[in-house]
């Protein structure tokens, strides 16, 4: 009997895709490489250029479509209006001048193989956007999303997005230009009045109206005391309002998503809801990586080897660069730079489509989008390495600065300095306090502790990165420094070597890791104390050197078994 692929495109692409997949997914663990590598050498096997089934493309970057928008959603779920006015700052002015270079280097290139400024422009601005799958992907894994860096490289993602809206509607225009000549500049002005009203008309919707009627149908749902419902209306809201922003008002599915998500992120369903979307977006995140692999044409690998090499290193060094050097123009610490620059480094959705139209606009030759097809699978391989290089650079800052303030490291200081003077970095004095209690995080748990050690009466200094947290724990009489307990900067102001307890009360293990082994470093006599959500974490936070660590589940259920021995139900 004949294989039934043709009569059912979409079930043969999602079963050969997940099958595969997950085989070269489990191959890559073993190897212990990135499984990406593993989701992409499936898609090659089912693309075009390999022998055998050959899945649809159309429908694999739709599926790949709908990973991107429960992504988003789940971003947006963490993510209030206020995180994101408080990150434009630097995601706005950063996320232009990146497009901006990445653009300009991407014209240099095409301008090196001969083609015309146009497709130069159209090559550039390709190069210049990252992709929302590996990027969120990415900061996931490392558990760094609702960090400062974290949200300020979801801030510059957005900026992008919106860049590319704009770019979209603006292309089929510059073509005209390029084909009848001149086009009257009130059309051009014209069309991108009209994409910025729509966005905009959009927007206010979502925050007016989306912010009352969403967390309303999602607490309805939540009523009805069936999961099914409430799990139905996670999907019907992001799904609905992405497909009605990209139908109805221009926007793309990911911002429309985004949206969806962040009208919910102070309802106290929010955790709920990205439980609920979890499974489905991380199986519709592999087959983003599955559909890139469908895309690549390997020839080019062969015909055109040094303007392949050329395009990765725009993607993989020149915007990470230029990222780098915007973050710390603007005071921000290394550890943010690192972060974004290695965020950033990868192109691949928007990029695909981008190449797309300028191709069906005669606007750029077919090798450029093989060129960005290469480019974004070699660059999102790479991904993954320079996340490491990273995360091994900065835990050597992290470290350096635990060792004692008077023994510097003259030879690498010079680099790893922090900027001299910028506003937003300026180093927090060093608390005068001496015997004092340290907590870092003053959020559900923190605030708990920190209340209770000063109606103890004991003298507590408080590390917390979110400002309406800084203000609860000023109000409750603390001394406090703002910012992330992981700068190396941040940390000296609370002299952890004359402290008498250390209360890491953040929920991410890596983060709570760094954190502990910093401050063991500082003080080997210090008491440490920690918070967990998992034996493995419990593992981890003891190895690095905490005294007691605390596991958020196991107490749970210890309070419920005591309530319910008491009551005599037990026994
Ligand atoms: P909760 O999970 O509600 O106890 O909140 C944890 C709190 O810790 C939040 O208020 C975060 O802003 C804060 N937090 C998380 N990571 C850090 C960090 N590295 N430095 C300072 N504060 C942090």
């Amino acid at each position: 009997m004949p294989l039934p692929e043709h009569d059912t495109p979409l079930i043969a692409l999602i079963a050969i895709g997940f099958v595969l997949a997950f085989s070269f997914g489990m191959l890559a663990h073993r190897l212990r490489v990135s499984p990406l590598l593993g989701y992409l050498v499936a898609g090659i096997l089912i693309g075009p250029s390999t022998p055998g089934f050959i899945a649809d493309q159309e429908l694999a970057s739709q599926l790949a479509e709908i990973g991107v928008i429960l992504l988003m959603f789940a971003v947006g779920l963490h993510f209030s209006l206020k995180d994101l006015i408080s990150v434009q700052a630097i995601a706005v002015p950063g996320a232009l001048v990146q497009i901006t270079v990445a653009t300009l280097l991407g014209m240099g290139l095409s301008w090196a193989m001969g083609w015309s400024m146009v497709a130069g422009f159209v090559f550039g601005l390709a190069l210049s956007v990252a992709s929302t799958v590996v990027l969120l992907r990415a900061l996931q894994e490392r558990h760094i999303l609702d960090t400062e860096r974290g949200r300020v490289a979801v801030g510059w993602l957005i900026v992008e997005d919106l860049a590319m809206v704009l770019a979209l509607v603006l292309l089929p225009t510059i073509a005209r230009v390029t084909t009848e000549g001149e086009v009257p500049i009130s059309e051009i002005a014209t069309a991108v009045a009209l994409t910025f009203a729509k966005v905009s008309v959009f927007v206010t919707i979502m925050l007016v109206a989306g912010r009352r009627v969403v967390p309303w149908i999602m607490h309805y749902a939540a009523h009805t005391g069936s999961r099914e419902l409430f799990r139905l209306a996670v999907y019907a809201v992001a799904l609905g309002i992405a497909y009605g922003a990209s139908g109805l008002f221009g926007v793309s599915f990911a911002l429309g998503a985004f949206f969806a998500g962040m009208v919910l992120a102070e309802s106290p369903l929010s955790q709920r809801a990205t439980e609920e979307a979890m499974p489905l977006r991380d199986a519709f995140a592999v087959l983003f990586f599955v559909s890139v692999g469908m895309l690549l044409h390997p020839e080019i690998l062969i015909t055109d080897p040094w303007a392949v090499l050329a395009t990765t290193f725009i993607i993989v060094i020149g915007k990470s660069a230029a990222a780098l050097l915007i973050v710390r123009a603007f005071g921000h610490p290394w550890s943010t730079g690192l972060t974004i620059s290695a965020s950033l480094a990868q192109i691949g959705e928007f990029s695909f489509i981008l190449a797309g139209l300028g191709v069906a606009l005669d606007m750029l030759p077919e090798k450029g989008r093989d060129l960005l097809l290469a480019g974004s699978i070699i660059s999102i391989l790479l991904n993954p390495i320079l996340f490491a290089f990273v995360e091994r650079r900065q835990a050597r800052i992290i470290l350096r600065a635990a060792a004692p303030a008077s023994t510097p490291d003259p030879a690498s200081a010079a680099s790893d300095a922090p900027a001299p003077a910028a506003p937003e970095e300026e180093e927090p004095a060093v608390t005068s306090l001496t015997g004092h209690d340290v907590l870092v995080g003053f959020g559900r748990v923190g605030s708990l502790v920190g209340d209770g050690l000063l109606a103890a009466g004991r003298p507590l200094f408080v590390f917390e990165e979110r400002s309406e947290n800084v203000e609860a724990a000023q109000r409750a009489g603390a001394e406090v420094v703002e910012g992330n307990a992981l700068e190396p900067t941040v940390m000296s102001a609370a002299n952890l070597a004359a402290a008498r307890r250390l209360f890491v009360t953040i929920p991410e293990a890596f983060e709570a890791g760094i954190i502990v082994q910093q401050a063991r470093a500082a003080n080997p006599e210090l008491e440490i104390v920690c918070r967990a959500h998992s034996d493995a974490a419990v593992e981890h936070l003891r190895a690095m050197g905490a005294n007691l660590i605390i596991m958020g589940e196991r107490e749970i259920a210890h309070r419920i078994l005591e309530y319910a021995v008491q009551d005599g139900t037990v026994a």
